[in-house]
């Protein structure tokens, strides 16, 4: 069974103010197969956490570890992550100019499965995992991202999330911004990745909205970089009504 481990995970960044401390200790694990929210108020560095699981060369790890299956993540190239079994759906995804959904899309698949994929049976999967998240052919043919709204950019990470078949997803506020069919449709591709592959999930999010529809194993709650509590799904219904103050407050009579 493959397992993501993040231990004691210290996040310094670099700002124009000097260092900052972002992550102060983050314990998480992530077992094949489990769904695991990650709920926090904006700034905690829930985000911090994303690109760093990736590999973003801004964040530093002063501390700590994050281990796949026992091996170094932190020792591996971005390349290497993804190759292992990582993959990162970005809070604002990135515009590729020049380069097209199609052609990135079987760069990728080719470099993480270390063979070009059969052409034939490629197009199949990229046409049907296309049809599933309602994105029109078109969409092939363009530049990734390039001038796709919010939503778009959105449901075109769950195609990659989709074609290249990663062990773990860390999903960062892959709901933000998507109107509720847009919600449904891109959670229907996390759930089918989930059930088709056994895709652990690592799920960034701000509200509860999403999890009425991707059913999380455990919840936790992420305040002023680390994980303020832990619990199930019954975490997450409570924060819905509680909201993050009381946590915020804790934390800071905590410095
Ligand atoms: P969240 O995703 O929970 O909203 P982030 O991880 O984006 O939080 O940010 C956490 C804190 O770290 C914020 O105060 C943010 O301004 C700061 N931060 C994150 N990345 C950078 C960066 N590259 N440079 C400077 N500050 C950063
Ligand atoms: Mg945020
Ligand atoms: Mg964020």
């Amino acid at each position: 069974m493959s397992t993501l481990e993040i231990k004691n995970l210290h996040v310094n960044v670099e700002t124009d103010q000097g260092t900052r401390e972002i992550l102060r200790g983050v314990d998480l694990v992530i077992n094949e197969g489990e769904i695991h929210a990650v709920m926090g108020p904006n700034g905690s560095g829930k985000s911090t956490l994303a690109y760093t699981i990736a590999g973003h060369p801004k964040y530093a790890v002063v501390q700590g570890e994050i281990l796949l299956d026992g091996e170094n993540v932190l020792e591996m190239s971005v390349d290497e992550r993804a190759r292992a079994g990582l993959f990162l759906a970005m809070q604002y995804p990135v515009e590729i100019p020049g380069v097209t959904n199609t052609n990135f899309l079987r760069t990728a698949k080719t470099a993480i499965s270390g063979e070009a994929p059969g052409i034939r049976q490629w197009t199949k999967d990229v046409k049907s995992a296309m049809d599933d998240l309602r994105m029109d052919a078109s969409f092939a043919a363009r530049n990734v991202n390039e001038g796709f709204s919010g939503g778009e950019k959105k449901r075109n990470e769950i195609l990659q999330l989709e074609l290249l078949k990663p062990q773990f997803a860390v999903l960062d506020e892959t709901d933000s911004g998507l109107d509720v069919d847009a919600l449904k449709i891109v959670s229907e591709g996390v759930n089918r990745a989930h059930s088709n592959t056994g895709l652990g999930v690592l799920l960034i999010t701000h509200y509860t909205r999403i999890l009425r529809y991707i059913k999380p194993d455990y919840v936790h709650v992420f305040v002023a970089g680390r994980v303020a509590e832990q619990g199930g799904p019954e975490l997450a219904e409570r924060l819905e009504e509680e909201g993050y103050d009381r946590y915020v407050t804790e934390a800071a009579s905590a410095e």
